[in-house]
């Protein structure tokens, strides 16, 4: 089936929020790090080989290194007797080898000059101090030349890529002891409410725990930021001016809660009055209210009160600034194509981010079910999902058998 595009005037598109928002974002100057701070890290540089990798033609097999003209009739029943004269072994430059013998050598270890070949170790019997080559092995075999896998001048890591432990060992490999990456972005967390309390103490009647703080000061370390819980804030404005104020030296505020409509919902006139805003209402669920806007230098990203939209507005919101802020080529969370398993129902004008578990299926895409009650305040269907699927603004019911895509979670 065709989806149909985002239907709303008053509301803004999740795409064209998201795109405006991260228009406004520069990315931090960078900074060096050792390779043992690297991981995660996003690389600001690009690293190339300047000599070739490896450096040396050498054995990739422990055996005997001979000419193969040599062996070319070698066979178990009618080996070739070859003297062997020394050992190449790892870390030491060997003697060349003479027409009409063999040397000993270890995997890694340089191939004497005159030699072409390895014959491994298993094709091969000792006599005293003469080898018998039993497989007559082609020109070649068993040796890793010279630039193989770099060769010098070549561009490996690119700048934007996010640093995994392997293109660690090629930074290292290629000789670098620094990398030059994205500097952590500074967020500033807070949360707002009259009813929370801190995590660890016990709520009083009509009191809740702030388990948005932790999820979120979680989530922004995922994404590569430095994150800085400033405190809850109370449900007045001055509260909300003064928490405010000192989160405008950071690069990124993000707060939670107290962006909608009640009574006492003061952020937006706290901001705009400290800022300015540039989006409020996104068409989507869960989260509507997604409040963006600039206070001084920093980015202010105002996220709705119940866990499961806070923690989704994160993802689509926050994360991808915070991962611009390092320079990060890859900026929102990769998306793989699932078939749903049931009907999903939805509110039709809003692109809603359905929590989801996936069941492999043979031969086909993996199949999404609901995974539990779909209320923004639910955090038990999030924990239990695998991915969030993403069904287009536009319908109203999303019918079994429909492909979309999904975010995976874990
Ligand atoms: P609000 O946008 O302030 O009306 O909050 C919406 C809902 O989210 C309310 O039920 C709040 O109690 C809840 N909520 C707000 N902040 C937090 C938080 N930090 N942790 C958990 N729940 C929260
Ligand atoms: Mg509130």
């Amino acid at each position: 089936m065709t989806l149909a595009p985002a239907v709303s005037p008053d509301l803004e598109s999740v795409a064209g929020a998201q795109a405006r928002l991260l228009d406004g974002v520069s990315t931090l100057p960078p900074e060096q790090v050792g390779l043992g701070d690297a991981l995660g890290r996003i690389l600001a540089q690009t690293v190339s080989s300047q000599s070739d990798l490896p450096g040396f033609d050498n054995s990739a097999m422990d055996g005997y290194a001979v000419r193969a003209s040599e062996i070319g009739t070698a066979t178990v029943t009618a080996p070739v007797r070859l003297p062997v004269v020394g050992e190449s072994r790892a870390g030491a430059m060997p003697i060349a080898l003479g027409p009409g013998t063999a040397m000993r050598i270890m995997t890694g270890a340089p191939m004497p000059a005159g030699a072409d070949t390895v014959v491994r170790q298993e094709d091969t019997s000792r006599d005293g101090a003469d080898v018998l080559i039993e497989v007559a092995t082609a020109e070649g075999t068993s040796v890793r030349l010279r630039g193989a896998d770099m060769a010098a001048g070549t561009t490996v890591l690119r700048p934007g890529l996010q640093l995994t432990s392997v293109d660690i060992a090629v930074a290292a490999a290629l000789g670098n002891a620094n990398l030059t990456v994205g500097s952590r972005p500074r967020v500033a967390l807070l949360a707002t409410g009259d009813e929370l309390v801190a995590a660890g103490t016990p709520p009083g009647p009509a009191q809740l725990v702030d388990s948005n703080s932790p999820m979120l000061a979680a989530a922004a370390h995922e994404a590569g930021a430095l994150p800085t819980f400033l405190g809850i804030g109370r449900d007045s404005k001055d509260a909300l001016r003064t928490l405010l104020q000192t989160a405008a030296a950071f690069d990124l505020i993000v707060s939670s809660a107290g962006v909608s409509v009640g009574d006492h919902d003061w952020v937006r006139e706290v901001v705009s009055e400290l800022g300015t805003i540039s989006t409020w209402r996104v068409a989507m669920r869960p989260g509507k209210p997604v409040l963006t806007g600039r206070i001084g230098g920093a980015i202010f990203i105002g996220l709705p009160g119940n866990p499961v939209s806070s923690s989704v507005t994160f993802e689509l919101f926050a994360r991808p600034v915070i991962r611009k802020m390092q320079g990060a080529e890859q900026l929102h969370r990769r998306r793989i194509q699932v078939r749903l398993g049931e009907e999903m129902i939805k509110p039709q004008p809003l692109e809603t981010y359905a929590r989801a578990v996936l069941r492999e299926t043979s031969g086909d895409l993996p199949s999404a079910t609901s995974s539990g009650n779909q209320g923004s305040s639910m955090l038990q269907s999030l924990t239990r999902a695998d991915c969030l699927v993403v069904l287009p603004a536009g319908l109203e019911v999303v019918p079994a058998g429909t492909v979309v895509e999904a975010i995976p979670l874990r």
